[in-house]
């Protein structure tokens, strides 16, 4: 029998946008996942600051996000953990929760390929999960060659063989945050119900 395959979409998520849908969806088709579950950190330690948005923003968010998503399914685990939110610690715990005939993905943009080496016990989660990285439009296709006197030979091949097409789409949370708080136009980048949550909400404004 096929193993299970599920895909765990960290991020931020401050706010989700089409970009992070988008590429959920195709990503999911493609390694032939039954479930994608989005999953927003309390803090990304690369990043060092905390999002914008609250905790419980962000997850209402996902949520009106992906409602109607075939496979798709918001975890609170990371918010619920203290600050900060390590990958490795999040793969295992759905591992033990779905067992060992189910094989994780864990998807990221190819803008993270750069820090890889600096997430928290890299070598574990490598050999943990399928380290998924997606193309991302407005960075480089992914890479992993400078990688390789950190990571050996081995995890370099396997992280060459679990990257995924996925389609290029240009947005960014930054982008959003940054129109926002100038008061232009982002309904192109949000689903519309999340765009609607955030101007009741007043979120993003200008300090
Ligand atoms: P910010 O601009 O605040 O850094 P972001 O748009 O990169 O946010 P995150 O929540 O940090 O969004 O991203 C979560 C994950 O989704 C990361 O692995 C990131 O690389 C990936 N990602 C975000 N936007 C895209 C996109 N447009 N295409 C592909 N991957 C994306």
């Amino acid at each position: 029998m096929a193993r299970q395959k599920i895909a765990l979409f960290g991020g931020t998520f401050d706010p989700i946008h089409l970009g992070h849908t988008q590429v959920a969806e195709a990503a999911a088709e493609q390694i032939e996942a039954e479930e994608v579950v989005f999953i927003p950190a309390k803090c990304s330690p690369l990043k060092g600051f905390f999002p914008r948005a609250s905790d419980d923003d962000r997850l209402r968010m996902i949520e009106l996000a992906i409602q109607g998503g075939k496979g798709f399914s918001a975890s609170d685990c990371e918010l619920r953990r203290a600050a900060p939110s390590y990958t490795i610690d999040t793969v295992k715990r759905f591992q033990q929760e779905y067992g060992e005939e189910t094989s994780i993905y864990w998807l990221l943009g190819a803008d993270s390929v750069n820090d890889l080496v600096l997430w928290h016990r890299i070598d574990e989660l490598i050999d943990a999960c399928h380290l998924a990285v997606m193309v991302r439009g407005g960075y480089e296709a992914p890479s992993f060659g400078k990688h390789l006197a950190a990571l050996g030979p081995d995890r370099v091949e396997k992280l060459r063989r679990d990257v995924i097409r996925t389609p290029s789409i240009p947005i960014s949370s930054t982008e959003i945050r940054e129109r926002l708080a100038a008061g232009r136009d982002v309904r192109r980048m949000l689903c519309p119900e999340v765009w609607r949550y955030i101007c009741e909400r007043g979120l993003y404004k200008r300090d």
